[in-house]
C-alpha cells in the first residue's frame, strides 16, 4: 500500500465529480484515485451528497423499506473499494488504458528524461515522464495548471518530497525544478493545459520540438 501524503485538493475533487474537468486533468485524478484509498472515500462521499442533492429537488412519498434500502445503500458508498492493481504495479488502470496495455514508447527528453505522450488536444495534453535518478526536469514555470502523479521513484522540488502516488498541483505562481531522487527511475503522469515555459535558453529551443 503506497505511502500517501500529497492528495487531491477538494476544488479538483469537486470539478472532477461534476465532470468539469478537462480530459487530461481527469486522467489524472482518476489514477490517483485508483491507487489512493482516502481519495477514493472522499470521492464516494462526495458523489453520495452530489446524488442526495439531485434527490431534493424531486420530492417523492417512499415506503419506510424503500427510504431504508436506499439510505443503507447511501452508507456503501462511503466503504473504500480494496485496491486492485491491474496489469502490473507501475501503471495505473487508466493509465494502462491509454497505453492500449502496452509498454509506453519513450522518446527522449535529453540527458536522464524521456517523455511518452498519452494525449494532446485543446484541453491540454498528458503524458508519462521517466526521470533517471539524480537527473532533473528542466527548469520551468507553468502557463496554466499542470498535475504530477508520481507511479514509481520519488522526487523532490522547492515544494517537498513526492513518492508513489503522490500529486503536486502547480500553478504559474511556482517555479520549480523537480529532481529524481536515487533508487529507481522515477515515473510521472503529468497532465498540462498550457505549455510549459522553462527558464533556461536551451530547453526553451528544444520546446517545440518536445510539445512539452
Ligand atoms: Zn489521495
Ligand atoms: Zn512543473
Amino acid at each position: 500500500m503506497a505511502n500517501i501524503s500529497h492528495h487531491i485538493p477538494e476544488a479538483l475533487l469537486v470539478s472532477y465529480v461534476g465532470g468539469t474537468l478537462p480530459r487530461p486533468f481527469a486522467m489524472v485524478i482518476a489514477a490517483h484515485v485508483s491507487i489512493c484509498e482516502e481519495c477514493r472515500a472522499n470521492l464516494a462521499a462526495h458523489e453520495t451528497v452530489g446524488g442526495a442533492l439531485m434527490d431534493a429537488f424531486e420530492p417523492i412519498s417512499v415506503s419506510d423499506d424503500l427510504r431504508n434500502n436506499v439510505l443503507a445503500q447511501l452508507d456503501d458508498a462511503f466503504t473504500p473499494e480494496p485496491v486492485r492493481p491491474r496489469g502490473d504495479e507501475t501503471y495505473p488502470a487508466p493509465v494502462l488504458e491509454a497505453l492500449g496495455s502496452k509498454p509506453p514508447r519513450w522518446r527522449s527528453l535529453g540527458p536522464g528524461a524521456k517523455q511518452c505522450i498519452l494525449e494532446s488536444g485543446k484541453s491540454g495534453s498528458v503524458r508519462l515522464l521517466y526521470i533517471a535518478p539524480g537527473y532533473a526536469v528542466p527548469d520551468h514555470t507553468h502557463g496554466g495548471l499542470e498535475l504530477t502523479l508520481v507511479l514509481q521513484g520519488a522526487f523532490k522540488d522547492e515544494t517537498g518530497r513526492f513518492g508513489r502516488g503522490d500529486l503536486e498541483v502547480a500553478d504559474d505562481d511556482l517555479e520549480h525544478t523537480p529532481i529524481a531522487e536515487d533508487g529507481d527511475p522515477c515515473i510521472c503522469l503529468a497532465a498540462t493545459d498550457a505549455p510549459l515555459k522553462f527558464s533556461s535558453f536551451v530547453p526553451r529551443l528544444l520546446q517545440p520540438m518536445f510539445r512539452i
